[in-house]
């Protein structure tokens, strides 16, 4: 198909669905299919080795393999959405946030701080499959099409440099704004975090005791937030999220699942007092 023919085409889609179900909505689904995947991981491949290069991670294997393990389930369980990605799951050293992010093409990262936060694994295993959900919904994806535009999209997508993509993309993760999701793609991640703790047997209401706690923190400490970076400024929780999420678990009819309190509290305990004296 010529490229002339496959931009009508593509011209039309948009007119039409435009106007049935808004522009914006349009252009996350046509971002999706626009963004190759090829390009995704690449480009997750370049952040992922800035990120590696600028930031630490934690010098201890028990503690990242616990991490892994705990990914282990939720990313088999994740397979029915999505299975063309091999993912890194890694721990960064920064007890200060209370953080973890989704990189383009399976890169996901949770910080010390926000194992040191979590009161159990069932909660740690709900920010993970969150994360993995915006993975799987491809969401780095629709963050570029709404930055660039459908117009420059389009362009590169028939036929131009997937390298200029990448490199728009490079420049927009530094400038922090593909960490920045829509409400709609936040919705969507957690209906697969959900989906996939439940199919892991972790209990699913962690994903909201954490969201719940961290509001309730942040709004005590609102004068200390320079020392706080948190998830809710990238995925912003409020209580209409909240509202939503424990809808997405009433509908599973799942109302307990293993929270694995023992282990957990263990490897919370070395992470306070354990490697710090081996470390580097
Ligand atoms: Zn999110």
């Amino acid at each position: 198909m010529s490229a002339v023919r496959r931009t009508s085409i593509l011209a039309v889609i948009v007119v039409l669905a435009c106007g049935l179900a808004g522009c914006s909505a349009v252009r996350q689904t046509l971002g999706m299919s626009l963004v190759p995947v090829e390009t995704e991981i690449k480009l997750g491949r370049e952040l992922a080795a800035q990120i590696e290069s600028q930031q630490r991670l934690l010098p201890d294997d028990k503690i990242q393999q616990y991490v892994v393990d705990i990914a282990l389930p939720l990313l088999r369980a994740s397979r029915i959405d999505r299975s063309d990605l091999r993912y890194r799951i890694a721990v960064l050293d920064d007890p200060k946030q209370v953080n973890a992010f989704a990189l383009p093409g399976g890169f996901v990262y949770v910080y010390s701080g926000l194992l040191l936060f979590a009161s159990n694994e069932a909660e740690v295993a709900g920010v993970l499959a969150h994360e993995i959900g915006h993975v799987v919904g491809r969401h780095s994806a629709n963050r570029l099409a709404t930055q660039m535009g459908m117009g420059a999209l389009l362009s590169l997508a028939l036929g131009q440099s997937q390298d200029e993509l990448a490199e728009a993309a490079a420049q927009m993760a530094g400038a922090g704004t593909l960490a920045a999701f829509s409400r709609e793609d936040e919705r969507e991640a957690d209906r697969y975090g959900v989906a996939y703790t439940v199919a892991a047997g972790y209990d699913p209401r962690g994903l909201v005791t954490f969201f719940t706690r961290l509001m309730q923190a942040e709004g005590e400490s609102s004068s200390s937030r320079t020392s706080y970076e948190t998830l809710m400024s990238s995925h912003p929780a409020t209580s209409q999220r909240i509202r939503h999420m424990e809808r997405l678990i009433a509908n599973t009819g799942v109302t307990s699942g293993h929270r694995e309190q023992e282990r957990f509290d263990d490897i919370r305990s070395r992470l306070q007092h354990g490697y710090r004296g081996r470390s580097p």
